[in-house]
């Protein structure tokens, strides 16, 4: 949970510059699978982080990004499984990670937008 408020509260700040003085609604985060990141314990992280700022009540809207590995060897794109890196078109293991890693604030909505 030490992970999630640290990342709370460094998105605080980013909202902060985005939101410039508006006020905000509803942050809308993506985070990939491969983060060590349980949604939940973010949303509640949250919650405590912006309690008594003027971001409290602020809500946070978590999207799951699934992990997606693509071959080197014959180009298969897929969903990684079981934390495997082996692709399961030619079992060749020159894969490498495309999507699951990210963490990005996509969005923010605004009151009165
Ligand atoms: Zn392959």
């Amino acid at each position: 949970m030490v992970h999630e408020l640290s990342i709370c509260n460094s998105m605080i700040g980013i909202v902060r510059e985005h939101a410039a003085g508006r006020e905000v609604r509803t942050v809308h985060v993506r985070v990939g699978e491969m983060r060590q990141i349980v949604p939940d314990t973010l949303v509640y992280c949250w919650s405590l982080v912006t309690e008594q700022s003027e971001l409290e009540g602020v809500e946070l809207r978590v999207e799951r990004i699934p992990a997606k590995i693509r071959c080197a060897s014959c180009g298969h794109e897929g969903a990684l499984r079981e934390l495997a890196f082996v692709c399961t078109t030619c079992s060749g293991n020159a894969v490498d990670l495309i999507e699951g890693d990210e963490f990005l604030i996509t969005s923010l909505e605004l009151a009165g937008v």
